[in-house]
């Protein structure tokens, strides 16, 4: 461009780099999606100026009919996609088209390992946006201006996509951005009517700006030659332009419910379910939530992107409504658009609006459902466990009026199969249920084979009563707000009295109680012993194998919940456990033997021990080693 002033070269970012040499390789057997990040973007951009003009009609600058256009030329090799959006200046283009905005897939660029076969299926993870241009052009050229600024603010980006692109002002009469794409030689196929009018229709029917591409018509004389110079071109719209949302259910195909997540939430692969829903009366919306198939990498950050997106009465409001969906659902992607809020409704206005509430209710609901849905095929529901299993788990504690719908979506593992999948649910857990027993029994561990081979299962196992494993980090919390499903109370079997219910027989129970009796004296050797370590000492029948084990009072917080608050810098009161011995066990008839020094010593390496095989750690590992030691030699 001869008009073209104050042109500066820029180098992209690092993952810039990165992420454009993994695109063109990796993508190369799925090129088409270019057109579809393009068409994306401006149709954001006209989302955009929609809500921008609201406030300030001046912004359509005379030209309020929204629109995408698509041309070729294909003796220059070239495709352009204009739209009159929102358009960028100057800092926009800089900040947009030369780093990567969305945290999650620098992220992932950082994290990669550099073997080009494995990230080649990891990429397929991002909406890879407006870069996906260079996979079939060797140069792209965006010509820009933003809405409502002078003619001459125009900009020009250009890069041939090598790590470094140039910026320069220009003249725009139009405001929005046009791009356009120098095709490679082996995408020539791309500058073609009929490939690129049925491309938009596969990835961008259910947009609603209407994407336009140019028509000649020819008159013809009497006997059908074309009549030279009577070429008229018509601008035709391609797709069916219409809020996919907005359809009627029985209208909409699989196909395009796939298509329209993608653009939604910025990913690549199919969602596992979703569900559409229009809902008239006391509240009046419209729905369309989608479970994702990959979890983001930024699930986990708090403030990570999360989220619908806001529609009211059509017109584009906000990305990311984060207050429509419990946090715990943060992992749903989808639209709403609905008649009880104003159009110039704001994220602050959103907290304090009583319908928004009533609508989180109702998506909720929705949200809750289609899990449920989902659930009945266990194999898509494993995947969906597997990758938001855990998030899913902070349900009860946040919601307490859906906590029993939530319970019955949660998986655990568990004795019953002894693998560590998460697969069981609590209704297969009750249906299980041994004659007699009335409490649904877990374990909680850092560990899974921790869980798995704890002392406390010793006697469930020999009872064959189930008991569920847990070892993610946010299992103790989960069960400190799970308090019942279906009637059934949940029992910690680390915790306070073992109670088995009428699993136990009479004649067991008194056994137990005259035993207990017949070693009273040895307990209160031990407990002398160990006066500052323990709170009492006690005979057990929890065990079969083990010679001791430790519990804990029935409300005292759990062993893995301290850890992570003292790994969190959490001074806890010290909290001194109950010791319990198992009768049967050679090292305990060994110990009754024993006097004096060697006594305390069996006593404390029985106590420490029991700790160890709860994967506690010991205040003083050396005094332990040391005792085992003298006893080992002795
Ligand atoms: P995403 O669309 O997910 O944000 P992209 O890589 O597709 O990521 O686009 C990056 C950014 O560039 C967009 O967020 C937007 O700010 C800007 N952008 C891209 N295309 C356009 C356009 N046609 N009009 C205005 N801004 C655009
Ligand atoms: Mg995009």
């Amino acid at each position: 461009m001869s008009t073209a002033t104050h042109e500066e070269t820029l180098g992209f970012q690092t993952e810039v780099k990165q992420l454009l040499n993994l695109m063109i390789h990796s993508l190369y057997s799925n090129r088409e999606i270019f057109l579809r990040e393009l068409i994306s973007n401006a149709a954001d951009a006209c989302d955009k100026l929609r809500y921008a003009a609201l406030d300030n009609d001046a912004l359509y600058e005379g030209d309020s009919e929204l629109r995408v256009e698509i041309e070729h030329d294909k003796e220059a090799n070239t495709i352009t996609l204009r739209d009159n959006g929102i358009g960028m200046n100057r800092e926009d283009v800089i900040a947009n088209l030369g780093t990567i905005a969305r945290s999650g897939t620098a992220e992932f660029l950082k994290q990669m390992s550099g073997e080009q076969q494995k990230d080649a299926k990891l990429i397929g993870q991002f909406g890879v946006g407006f870069y996906s241009g260079f996979i079939v052009a060797d140069e792209v050229a965006v010509r820009t201006r933003k809405a409502g600024t002078a003619a001459s603010e125009g900009v020009e980006w250009r890069s041939k996509g090598e790590g470094e692109f140039t910026v320069a002002d220009i003249e725009r009469e139009l405001h929005g951005t046009e791009i356009t794409l120098y095709l490679k030689e082996d995408a020539k196929e791309f500058a073609d009517d009929y490939r690129l009018q049925n491309l938009v229709r596969k990835y961008s029917d259910h947009i609603e700006v209407p994407v336009r591409m140019p028509k000649t018509e020819t008159a013809k004389d009497d006997e059908g030659n074309d009549i030279e110079g009577s070429e008229v071109t018509t601008w035709e719209t391609v797709n069916e332009a219409t809020a996919l949302w907005a359809r009627p259910k029985s209208d909409v195909s699989d196909d395009e419910y796939k298509a329209f997540y993608k653009h939604v939430a910025h990913d690549f692969s199919d969602p596992l379910a979703w569900s559409h829903n229009k809902v008239e009366g006391k509240l009046e919306y419209t729905s369309l939530l989608y479970v994702p198939g990959r979890a983001p990498f930024d699930m986990y950050e708090r403030d990570g992107a999360r989220g619908v997106k806001l529609y009211v009465q059509r017109v584009f409001i906000m990305d990311d409504a984060e207050q429509f969906l419990p946090l715990y659902l943060r992992f749903i992607k989808g639209v709403l658009d609905t008649r009880d809020l104003s159009l110039n409704v704001s994220r602050e206005l959103l907290q304090q609006d009583p319908q928004v509430d009533k609508i989180k209710g109702a998506l909720t609901k929705r949200a809750l459902d289609m899990l449920k849905k989902l659930s009945k095929d266990s194999e898509e529901y494993q995947t969906f466990w597997n990758t938001f299993g855990s998030v899913l788990k902070e349900g009860p504690g946040e919601d307490f009026a859906n906590r029993e719908k939530v319970a019955g979506l949660l998986r655990f593992a568990s004795t019953h199969s002894d693998t560590a999948t998460q697969d069981q649910s609590l209704a297969d857990y009750v249906e299980r249920m041994k004659e007699g027993q009335q409490k649904i029994y877990y374990v909680v561990a850092d560990s899974f084979n921790a869980a798995k081979n704890s002392p406390h299962l010793e006697i469930f196992r020999k009872k064959g009563i189930e008991v569920l494993l847990l070892s993610d980090r946010i299992d103790e919390w989960l069960m400190s707000h799970l308090t019942e499903f279906d009637g059934k109370s949940f029992a910690d079997v680390a915790k306070g009295e073992l109670d088995l219910g009428d699993v136990e027989d009479e004649a067991e129970k008194k056994a137990q109680e005259e035993t207990a009796k017949a070693k009273e004296d040895l307990l209160k050797r031990v407990k002398e012993a160990l006066s500052d370590g323990v709170q009492d000492v006690k005979v057990t029948h929890r065990l079969t194998d083990s010679p001791a084990c430790v519990v804990l009072p029935e409300h005292e917080m759990g062993f893995q919940m301290r850890r992570i608050m003292e790994a969190a810098g959490q001074k806890m009161p010290e909290v001194k456990p109950i010791l319990e011995l198992n009768p049967e066990h050679p090292l305990v008839a060994r110990l009754e033997g024993a006097e004096g020094e060697i006594f305390t010593q069996l006593a404390h390496i029985l106590l420490d021990q029991a700790i160890i095989a709860e994967g506690g750690h010991l205040d003083d590992p050396a005094a332990y080693v040391k005792r085992l030691n003298s006893v080992l030699t002795a």
